[in-house]
């Protein structure tokens, strides 16, 4: 028997969860699938900054004013998934002084506050920055925590009776008589086929939007545009720090709680599928953003990641930096395909406003009138994301710390009994890696071990609970491993080096893991 809803999302990234929460707001019944797990795609490998709008008032002043108001709102609807850091953009000798001397006039015509300071007052709020700053703009960006938004989406969500199905890939679509009649899903950790039916299908897939549809006959141009960045041990900065410049690599630090991330490139990819930060775009960032801030040419490195911008083509722009920040809401009607929308491209920070129009189209089809809520709705803090801010772990450790439990992973200071709330949290979501969700629910190999010893220590501990045996445990390990391979492989010099070697000792010599990735390989 097919499963039934009335709105079916595919992909369960910000845009996903939220529309997932605004939907259930208005009383509509709704089912997200997702072909991996809740933010496997961008809203789980950005930069995490929560744009006032400065960024984008020479290139895009509708991308621009639309992250101005929506910044506004998130910061009084979720505060619980935001630091209010504010930011400064900075121009650094030898930068653009046209470009400067512009900008606070290309701030006001968007509505966007910004007031000058002098660098002597720059370098006093933050130490870190270069004595070559010629010129300083105090804005109101800030930091968001995407994983934590996303799981708080997906939870209020739920608790209005939405459902979630996680390693469900959407393969194609039984078309009739103008309208998706079925939706074909395959379970990748079983392998069996499903079927889905709705009123309607909304395609919230990302980078992925154009591939789905395309399976109803439909036609998105898109262009991918990877994009890396790289975290650092330790936070730098209190503020975001902007590099006051037409939009380039290396030009943003964003405070990510305990440590700060610089970002990001614009490199055109053909495959949403195939993205990795290289070692050459780890090397120019650094050259690139040094000029702004020194001390990142010694900093230490724990990792780095990447994720894909869709941006969807128009004809106007060339490359991935002149294309529109905005989003792109498209009612497949024109198709042919009258149950069928897509809504793609924009922002972490617009995810909102992308939710609202989106629900607007869907309610408007389904003939429902009820308004949206989520500009006035606070969105409530949950446990299934209060375990991603930084701080959350040690802080419950220390308050209800039994005398038996242990800390599992030193380096966020995750305990035992943390570690089995995590998972209590992620109900039946364990999909076909217990300790890679718990990866993208927790803090749980983000610090500088990078899985080191917390992925070894959670291991024997999801033995000694019986939540894995025979060789689960270990094949879970291997690739919760890689995961964070690919993320420090880019940057080994000195220390991360070293600590790589340490782990390789430690995962090779001890258990031989790349001897059980080739019995796999030949099991399968
Ligand atoms: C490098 C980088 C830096 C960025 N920095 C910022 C920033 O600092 N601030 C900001 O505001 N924005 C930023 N963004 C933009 C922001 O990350 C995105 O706008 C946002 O995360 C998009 O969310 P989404 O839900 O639309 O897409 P995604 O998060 O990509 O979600 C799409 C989901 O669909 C799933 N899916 C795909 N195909 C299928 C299928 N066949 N079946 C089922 N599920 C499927 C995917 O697995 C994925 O989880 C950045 C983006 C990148 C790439």
């Amino acid at each position: 028997m097919p499963i039934q809803t009335q709105v079916l999302i595919i992909g369960g990234g910000a845009t996903g969860t939220g529309l997932a929460r605004d939907l259930s707001l208005r009383g509509v019944s709704c089912l997200v699938v997702e072909k991996q797990d809740i933010n496997a795609g961008a809203s789980g490998g950005n930069h995490g900054l929560l744009h006032s709008g400065a960024r984008y008032v020479a290139a895009d002043r509708e991308a621009a004013m639309e992250c101005r108001e929506e910044g506004e709102i998130l910061k009084n609807m979720a505060p619980q998934c935001i630091e209010n850091t504010g930011g400064l953009f900075v121009a650094v000798a030898g930068d653009d002084e046209n470009y400067v001397a512009r900008f606070p006039h290309m701030c006001r015509k968007c509505h966007i506050p910004c007031t000058e300071i002098t660098p002597d007052q720059a370098r006093e709020w933050e130490p870190c920055l270069s004595k070559d700053i010629i010129a300083a703009f105090e804005v109101e960006d800030g930091a968001i925590d995407p994983f934590m938004l996303s799981l708080d989406n997906l939870a209020h969500a739920m608790s209005l009776g939405c459902k979630v199905i996680r390693n469900a890939r959407v393969t194609g679509f039984d078309i009739s008589s103008q309208a998706i009649r079925r939706v074909c899903l395959t379970n990748e950790t079983t392998g069996k086929e499903f079927h889905i039916e709705a009123e309607m299908v909304v395609n919230a897939a990302g980078a992925w939007a154009g591939t789905i549809a395309a399976m109803a006959g439909a036609e998105i141009h898109i262009l991918y545009s990877k994009g890396s960045l790289l975290v650092t041990q330790d936070r730098l900065a209190k503020r975001v720090i902007n590099r006051l410049r037409k939009a380039s690599d290396a030009d943003i630090l964003v405070p990510g709680g305990t440590v700060s991330v610089l970002g990001t490139t614009s490199v055109r990819i053909d495959d949403p599928d195939m993205y990795r930060p290289t070692i050459e775009e780890t090397d120019r960032m650094i050259d690139n953003a040094t000029a702004m801030i020194p001390v990142l040419e010694t900093t230490r490195y724990i990792r780095a990641y990447a994720g894909v911008r869709p941006l969807v083509f128009t004809g106007k722009g060339a490359d991935g930096r002149s294309l529109s920040r905005g989003f792109s809401l498209i009612d497949h009607q024109e198709n042919g395909v009258d149950n069928f929308v897509s809504i793609t491209g924009g922002k972490l920070t617009t995810y909102r406003l992308m939710a609202e129009k989106t629900a607007d189209m869907v309610c408007r089809k389904l003939g429902i009138t009820t308004p949206c809520a989520t500009r006035t709705t606070p969105l409530p803090a949950s446990s299934r994301g209060h375990w991603t801010e930084p701080g959350y772990a040690p802080r419950s450790w220390i308050r209800h710390k039994a005398d038996n439990d242990l800390i599992l992973c030193e380096c966020e200071m995750v305990s035992r009994q943390g570690i089995d709330q995590i998972i209590s949290n992620m109900d039946t979501m364990r999909g076909r890696s217990m300790l890679t969700a718990m990866g993208l629910r927790s803090r749980v190999g983000k610090g500088p071990c990078q899985g080191g010893f917390c992925g070894l220590r959670i291991t024997g501990h999801l033995y000694d609970q019986g939540h894995v045996t025979g060789n689960r445990g270990i094949r879970e390990l291997t690739h919760f491993i890689e995961g964070r391979w690919k993320g420090f492989a880019p940057i080994l010099w000195d220390l991360p080096l070293m600590q790589a070697e340490l782990q390789e000792a430690l995962y090779c010599g001890m258990l031989d893991l790349e001897l059980q990735a080739k019995e796999q390989d030949r099991d399968q």
